[in-house]
């Protein structure tokens, strides 16, 4: 016999009270179900196991004498214990069928401005839940035989207006024609009901069914059935308006039972404050994290052993988590994150973006740096580190070959890219099965040495579990799927996976509102109470108007947020300290509390009572000695180099502390990548086809008729190679063709002046030596020419006009020419615009060219010196300077 449910309001002492029913109940005591002190006989099925544990607890309490318990348990294990009536089909099996079978469709992906075939994945997903949710509500009908479902959904149907219905019609035959596709033997759903009605069947025992929520339509079908053969007593919350604080019954009356009459405002009785309710109203995220990180603190202080944080919005809760940490205290996480959201799942991830971009070199790098690639490999970081710097000074933008060939001069990190290149090339088959997709993602992940550092990660091994699951699950799946929707689907997997990270310490215990049900902790801190989060946004359903789901017997959006209301208000009952807490302040504009708060306070105002009262917490205030910090001015004799460049030179002048860092501690930052060729390369390329250009003209001694045409063909050439790369040299091409002209015409007139080249990008150095030390000066010289005379001249190529590269002998801060002097003693020095002013070309001559020399060798000498005698190198830098610093990060301006 099925008996009217038992109600209990919710409280704190729930379990006492469910505990005293099953002891004194007259109902089973009368049909003598109950032999004294032994309760085995009866079977209580609670929503999850520990629940079971708090029951027994209160029996024992309520119990002073030995007793055998009842047989407490969940449904779920009930039914593991049945005979499966079908081989279930797995969720994921279902997915892919259903996606490959989406996919053929044309007017589908036209339906829903599908782009690639991938963009149905989500939505196989979204229609397998919505049939999941069809299937709790109708299959009961169904199994009748009868056509209630079918009645239902055209009734349910009607409830739109013709013009909607029209509009939807072809997502409602969708739907409905995929439901009733999914509905075989093996569908999960069928079989749990079968295993419930078979349950049912067998009914040997009285049955006390305990749960927070009404019944739905396969419980109900269960408990009736079982009714008909043994006595069912259901234990549910009472939510008459009698049975809860009067404040929350005037203030949300969506939480009293739809049957139940509202009570006139008067008979609420006095609206006081409830007891133990607090608010706290942050100035910010930083805020809210830290108030509730320190009441937390302060509960335990306290002595509070079992707290509880409900986490409305996740980012205040893990910033709340991180501070915790610092304190020693670590949150029991029962929520959980997204599989998608570990560093074991993004490595996965970046191994699939790697092969995506053919080894783009952002990707490969993210990559490579994961700790779980490569942990075996000898000496790994010094590697990456290599593979990174010569990528990027090679401006690689991706591809396997570009890569090997800009790592040749490092054959160790060449090899492991191209380790990576030759499983790459293994996922390239157009379609495999998903079984075919797992075993080759499962080699890769043994080849990359990253199954043994994940099999050590708690969430690694998940992934790991994962893919193996993925493996049984899908076995029997014959379709074939591309690699971007094995992508796609195992992105969907990890997004859609929680993982809950392993439990050390259990005094502070983060759960989801709906968690709490049926529990109590000796304080609960509720964090994001606003209005964003609290109601939570509730994702609109696909497909389905809010009249369409209630006359189909589905959740709706009135119905769930009601559901998170009385579980809030079972919160509140069932916990004598509970603080909620919000950011009263996003961005500088006020955000406003929960609207149930609100409406809470509205009622306790009009009521003339008290305002619900405000958290308050103590912190500790702590006196900090102020640092301050000046500009860094280190003396390091020590370091003194032995050789000098002319930018080194250059640097030193500039900043002594940009010399200090950049060739004294020979720190370097790393070069940019671009994916668009830039001026630096530009002028690469223009002092490699000068010198080619050049030593061709001398050595084959050509005319000048035939000059043009050897300039040209040298242009091609280097060119070519640079715009088989990237089409974006196009633009430095035509540049570069419209100044060939210019050039020549200033090459030949120079020629004519008596000036031949003698050498190009020649390696030059010279030691300088002082009476107390030396040092050597090196460069490369882009040109050097002679005179019939023997006198030299040094030229250096520049991708500017004439008129600007004669102002830079004004400012004199570049001692570029001076330094290239004194390694080739030339008697003259040119600046050589590379860049036309109204279709000309030309040079700037250095003015006081022995004078600059002399200055600049003095000059060196006193500063060396200087740096051995312990002289301290400031960080003098100006702002030109300073914007394009790389150890900017070192010296700190703009802390002093
Ligand atoms: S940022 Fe400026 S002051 Fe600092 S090291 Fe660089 S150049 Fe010098």
């Amino acid at each position: 016999m099925l008996h009217s449910p038992l109600l209990i309001p919710p409280c704190a002492t729930f379990w006492d009270e469910v505990a005293k029913a099953i002891f004194e109940s007259d109902l089973l005591a009368a049909e003598r179900l109950v032999r004294p002190r032994d309760f085995s006989a009866i079977r209580v099925v609670v929503p999850t196991f520990m629940h079971a544990h708090q029951l027994a607890a209160a029996m024992a309490r309520h119990q002073k004498c030995a007793f055998i318990p009842p047989r407490i348990t969940t449904l779920t294990a009930l039914l593991s214990q049945q005979v499966p009536t079908a081989q279930v089909t797995s969720d994921r099996e279902r997915l892919m069928v259903l996606y490959s079978a989406l996919r053929q469709q044309a007017w589908l992906k036209k339906l829903f401005t599908a782009r690639r075939n991938t963009d149905l994945l989500p939505l196989a997903q979204t229609l397998l839940a919505l049939c999941d949710e069809l299937s709790q509500a109708l299959l009961p009908e169904l199994r009748d035989g009868s056509d209630a479902a079918d009645e239902r959904w055209d009734k349910a149907l009607e409830q739109l207006s013709p013009i909607a219905r029209h509009v939807l019609s072809d997502e409602a035959k969708l739907v409905w024609s995929v439901w009733k596709s999914q509905l075989g033997a093996d569908d999960a759903n069928l079989v749990r009901l079968t295993q419930m009605m078979s349950l049912a069947k067998q009914a040997e025992a009285p049955l006390i069914w305990i749960t927070p929520l009404e019944l739905d339509a396969f419980e109900a079908t269960f408990l009736h059935a079982y009714g008909t053969r043994q006595t069912v007593l259901p234990i549910m919350l009472d939510w008459h308006a009698t049975s809860f604080d009067s404040a929350y019954a005037a203030a949300w009356p969506a939480l009293i039972e739809a049957d139940a009459t509202l009570p006139l405002a008067q008979e609420f009785g006095d609206i006081v404050p409830p007891a133990g309710l607090f608010i706290s109203a942050a100035k910010n995220l930083e805020d809210e994290a830290t108030r509730g990180a320190q009441t937390i603190i302060q509960w335990i202080q306290a002595g509070k052993s079992r707290i509880g944080v409900i986490a409305q919005d996740r980012v205040v809760a893990r910033r709340m988590r991180a501070l915790l940490e610092r304190a020693q205290i670590f949150v029991t996480d029962e929520t959980g994150w997204k599989l998608s959201t570990t560093r074991a799942a993004a490595a996965v991830a970046a191994w699939f973006d790697v092969i995506v971009g053919r080894a783009e070199t952002i990707a490969l790098l993210d990559f490579l740096k994961s700790p779980f690639v490569f942990s075996g490999t000898a000496e790994k970081s010094a590697q990456v580190m290599t593979i990174e710097m010569l990528l990027r000074r090679a401006n690689v933008s991706g591809g396997w070959a570009a890569a090997g060939e800009a790592l040749s001069s490092a054959p160790a990190a060449r090899n492991l890219v191209s380790r990576l290149a030759q499983q790459a090339a293994l996922f390239s088959p157009a379609r495999q099965t998903l079984a075919q997709w797992t075993a080759m993602t499962n080699g890769a992940l043994e080849a990359t040495e990253m199954r043994d550092v994940l099999i050590k990660d708690a969430a690694g091994e998940q992934v790991l579990a994962l893919f193996e699951a993925i493996a049984n699950d899908c076995r029997t799946v014959q379709q074939t799927f591309s690699f971007a929707e094995w992508r796609a689907f195992v992105n969907l997997q990890f997004e859609t996976t929680t993982f809950i990270p392993p439990q050390v310490d259990n005094r502070v215990v983060m759960l989801p509102l709906n968690g709490a049900r049926f529990r109590t902790f000796d304080a609960v801190l509720m964090v994001g109470a606003d209005g964003d989060h609290f109601p939570s946004q509730l994702n609109e359903t696909l497909f389905f108007a809010n009249a369409v789901r209630r006359e189909l017997g589905l959740a709706t959006r009135e119905s769930r947020q009601r559901q998170q209301l009385r579980d809030f208000a079972e919160l509140l009952h069932a916990n004598s300290m509970v603080v909620v807490s919000w950011q009263a302040y996003k961005d500088g504009e006020p955000n406003r509390s929960s609207p149930w708060i609100e409406r809470l306070q509205l009622v306790l105002e009009r009521a003339g009572g008290a305002e619900i009262p405000d958290h308050s917490i103590h912190m500790e205030h702590r006196d900090l000695n102020t640092q301050i910090t000046s500009m860094p001015m280190p003396s390091a004799p020590q370091l003194l180099p032995d050789k000098l460049s002319a930018s080194g030179y250059n640097s030193l002048v500039a900043c002594p502390y940009q010399f200090f860092a950049t060739r004294m501690l020979r720190l370097s930052g790393l070069d940019e990548l671009s994916d668009v060729p830039e001026k630096r390369d530009y002028g690469d390329w223009l002092h490699q086809i000068l010198k080619l250009y050049h030593d061709q003209v001398q050595e084959q001694k050509i005319p000048l008729s035939e000059r043009a045409s050897v300039l040209e063909a040298v242009t091609e050439k280097i060119f070519a190679a640079e715009l088989a790369k990237t089409g974006a040299a196009l633009g430095y091409y035509t540049r570069w063709q419209k100044t060939m002209t210019a050039y020549l015409s200033w090459a030949n007139e120079r020629e004519s002046q008596g000036w031949h080249f003698m050498i190009g990008e020649d390696k030059l150095t010279k030691t300088l030596s002082w009476e107390s030390g030396q040092i050597t000066l090196h460069g490369r010289i882009d040109r050097i020419d002679e005179n019939d005379a023997g006198e030299r001249a040094v030229l250096d190529y520049k991708t500017k006009n004439q008129g600007s590269l004669k102002s830079k002998f004004k400012q004199l801060e570049d001692h570029q020419l001076a330094f290239y002097g004194m390694l080739t003693e030339a008697s003259s020095a040119f600046y050589v615009a590379l860049e036309p002013t109204k279709g000309k070309t030309g040079d700037a001559e250095a003015p006081n060219y022995g004078e600059w020399q002399h200055q600049l060798r003095v000059q060196i000498i006193a500063n060396m010196r200087g740096i051995a005698d312990g002289k301290p190198l400031p960080a003098s830098g100006i702002e030109s300077i300073c914007q394009y610093c790389e150890v900017r990060g070192l010296c700190r301006k703009g802390a002093w």
